[in-house]
């Protein structure tokens, strides 16, 4: 009796069932879907390649990948003990405040800042981030959130978060997008308001050799070469901001600094080389500046390097120290040949310098695509005839996505670089090769562009050469190379 009545109630019962599950189900993805960030959704065609690629262990083509939001956009903020700073938060506000001073520090990092700048302003804290030289907005938040980042800050370095008017400094490191960086914290009181400056300073950067920077095997190799001249000098050029430090502490790092004594000149000494003796030089002086340098070449160091070189007394003491030591020069120049006239200017005898010159290094930093967002396309043939690439085969090459997708009215961030469309950088480098003919034409006085016509004739590879090489290999985008050869 009882099956009689229970079975077709449970051949109705059980589609009826499913029904609602299924209703309410689809109700509740629709729901959730609509309040999260696009890519974060389930049950879309992003997160079912996902979880095909997490069951079956294989990794998903990037066509299939969908950014993801909130992975790895993390950032910690560290003690220099190297363990975590635990903010205990005494409010929502607070809370928030630290949070806000996270988003712009990872911003900053993404972004390859070397100054995050805060002024508070009228219930208002103005970000500014110095990149590559420029100044650009990292936000302008206000009310309670705003008031709370000065006081976040200072705790996280270790400062007092009541005191707005005396200067104050403090250090601390972050970990963001893989990397340690050290971030040197001043405050001071100002007329308009409290000021923040923070430097970031990439700790990377300061463990890097000659092979880390961007250099290719043959550039290496007669890097390595000329260093290890003695006598001699090598010359290292680059415009402002183009990882000229990072470059020269790598080539002190090149030198095995147990048997040899190095000594480098700087105008800051930010970072030291273990077993390099940094000595904070200001050429502002000359005179005295060349009288400090000339105190330590009495104690034959076997490896001098001056960093933005400018005085003519101080590039006199060095051209007189490169008959018996190894000497490093950097100064700001363009290209090789605007270096090499540079030097040539400062030192009293062109001649006696070139004797010892064995290299003329510039450099740009290039800023690599981001992998993850980066957009492929047909060169056009026409570019391809005129930058010399007709002969090889070019199929794709990259640049930045054109715009920022857009998922349901929201825009799609990408996990990699922060919708910053590059994600890392790498050093772009030309090097002229002085050989006996360039010598004897430095001593004869000639034109520098002869020189370096001389150079190129040889095999030198210009900047734009060895640019064109990373857009090939789809590291970076043309307008990037362009970007980078143009600053002076
Ligand atoms: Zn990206």
């Amino acid at each position: 009796m009882a099956a009689a009545i229970l079975v077709p109630l449970f051949f109705i019962g059980l589609p009826l069932g499913l029904i609602l599950f299924a209703g309410a189900a689809i109700t509740y993805v629709m729901h959730r879907n609509n309040l999260v960030i696009p890519n974060r959704g389930v049950l879309t065609k992003a997160h079912l390649a996902r979880l095909r690629a997490r069951l079956t262990g294989k990794p998903m083509d990037s066509g299939e990948r969908g950014p993801v939001v909130g992975v790895g956009r993390d950032i910690i903020f560290m003690g220099m003990d190297d363990l975590p700073i635990r903010l205990p938060a005494a409010n929502e506000a607070q809370r928030r405040g630290v949070q806000e001073v996270e988003r712009i520090f990872f911003d900053a990092i993404v972004r390859h800042a070397t100054v995050v700048g805060v002024l508070m302003r009228g219930g208002k804290a103005q970000v500014r981030l110095r990149v590559a030289g420029q100044v650009i907005s990292g936000g302008d938040p206000e009310g309670p959130v705003a008031e709370q980042i000065p006081a976040a800050l200072k705790r996280l370095a270790g400062l007092s978060p009541e005191e707005t008017r005396k200067p104050q400094k403090g250090r601390l490191r972050a970990v963001g997008g893989g990397q340690t960086f050290e971030l040197r914290v001043k405050t001071q009181g100002s007329v308009q308001g409290e000021r923040i400056a923070v430097r970031i300073i990439d700790l990377a950067g300061s463990r890097m050799a000659l092979g880390d920077l961007g250099l290719s095997e043959e550039q290496v190799q007669a890097l390595s070469e000329a260093l290890a001249k003695r006598p001699g000098i090598v010359l290292v050029s680059a415009p402002k901001n183009s990882g000229l430090t990072t470059t020269l502490h790598a080539c002190l790092r090149h030198f095995d600094r147990y048997i040899n004594t190095v000594v480098a000149f700087e105008p800051h000494v930010d970072l030291e080389v273990e077993n390099v003796q940094h000595i904070a030089l200001s050429q502002e002086d000359g005179a005295s500046a060349a009288e400090a340098v000339r105190g330590q070449l009495r104690l034959a160091p076997d490896v001098v390097a001056a960093d933005s070189l400018s005085s003519p007394e101080v590039a006199a003491v060095l051209a007189e120290a490169s008959r018996q030591q190894t000497v490093l020069v950097c100064l700001r120049a363009s290209d090789a040949g605007q270096a090499l006239s540079r030097l040539l200017a400062l030192v009293p005898s062109p001649e006696a310098l070139a004797a010892g010159l064995w290299l003329v290094v510039n450099q740009r930093l290039v800023r690599d695509l981001c992998p993850v967002c980066k957009e492929a396309y047909r060169p056009n043939p026409e570019f391809l005839r005129k930058a010399n690439l007709a002969s090889q085969r070019v199929d794709v090459l990259y640049r930045p996505p054109k715009s920022i997708a857009v998922e349901k009215g929201k825009p799609v961030i990408c996990p990699r670089c922060n919708n910053v469309r590059y994600a890392g950088r790498t050093g772009l480098f030309e090097l002229m090769a002085i050989d006996d003919e360039a010598r004897a034409m430095i001593g004869r006085g000639a034109n520098v562009a002869d020189i370096r016509a001389h150079a190129r004739k040889k095999g030198m590879r210009n900047l734009q050469e060895e640019g064109l090489a990373l857009v090939i290999a789809g590291r970076t985008s043309i307008e990037e190379v362009l970007r980078a050869v143009k600053q002076t």
